[in-house]
């Protein structure tokens, strides 16, 4: 299946959501780009940006995504705004508030969903997000 944009797979979850053939929290969309809340928040902000056409990981990307890579990034400060998880400083240039931006790319990236997507995963701690595996 086309959309107007590009591939859609058929047996993809996030195609799916982007379809609105499945449903979720849906917090942002444009012609491009849809963002949802993670149904498994790991922090009290969870969001997933994804493109609205198929790409099934980072590595996938080329120099001609850096458009459509860089939308989904700086989506994040506008994401995080909304959310209350913004970067603010004080009048003493103390930093708070604050957020991770995150793709999972390949078993080895920990990556469970084969479609592009940016974790914007934030809100006041405690949270914890492993970046690592180890051993
Ligand atoms: P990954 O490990 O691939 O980087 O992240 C996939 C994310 O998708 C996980 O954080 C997981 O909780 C989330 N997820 C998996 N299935 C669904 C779903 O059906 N709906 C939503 N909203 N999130 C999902
Ligand atoms: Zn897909």
């Amino acid at each position: 299946m086309l959309s107007h944009l590009g591939a859609v797979v058929d047996n993809c979850l996030f195609c799916k959501i982007a379809q609105k053939q499945i449903p979720s929290s849906i917090v942002y969309e444009d012609e491009e780009l849809m963002v949802f809340k993670d149904i498994r928040p790991a922090a009290p902000v969870h969001l997933l940006v994804i493109p609205k056409t198929h790409i099934s990981t980072l590595s996938d990307c080329t120099a001609g995504h850096a458009p459509l890579l860089g939308r989904m990034l700086a989506l994040a400060p506008r994401l995080a705004e909304e959310h209350g998880c913004a970067v603010t400083f004080n009048d003493d240039g103390e930093p708070s508030g604050g957020y991770k931006t995150l793709v999972n790319s390949g078993p080895d990236g920990g990556q469970e969903i084969y479609h592009l997507h940016l974790h914007v995963i934030g809100g006041p701690h405690p949270w914890k997000v492993e970046v690592a595996r180890h051993g």
